[in-house]
């Protein structure tokens, strides 16, 4: 899922990416992009960090509190520490400073795909107890 609200950079991004065969749906605010996660599945979201009725952060934010584990990488327009730590702080996989070159946007969504890859999903598993069997 991209959420972006500038139709000309969500448009440029999804067409990107749908040309290396990423299936991508298009949130344009905070609580569409909220909607959309609670009815879709996805792989990856893509957050920009400005965006009308919520922001990237509340959004982040909101997904992780509800347990939602899906990579999440943030877009952010001012190149500026305290917006990175801000993204990282409230959930965010890694994050990209606006403008950005598409290359490295692949790169690093391939970089997350990898990780969710991965069975475990990053998550912290104890060890069974020996008497349960499932
Ligand atoms: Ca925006």
């Amino acid at each position: 899922m991209l959420v972006e609200d500038e139709p000309r950079v969500a448009g440029f991004i999804a067409k990107g990416l749908r040309e290396q065969a990423y299936a991508v749906d298009v949130a344009r605010d905070g609580e569409e992009a909220l909607y959309y996660a609670a009815v879709n599945q996805y792989d990856l979201v893509i957050l920009d960090v400005m965006l009308p009725v919520k922001d990237g952060y509340a959004v982040c934010r909101e997904l992780r509190s509800s347990g939602f584990r899906i990579p999440i990488l943030m877009l952010t327009a001012r190149d500026a520490v305290d917006d990175r730590v801000a993204g990282l702080d409230c959930g965010a996989d890694d994050y990209l400073t606006k403008p950005f070159d598409f290359k490295e946007l692949l790169a690093r969504l391939r970089a997350l795909s990898r990780r969710t890859a991965q069975p475990s999903r990053g998550r912290y598993q104890r060890q069974q107890p020996k008497h349960q069997s499932h």
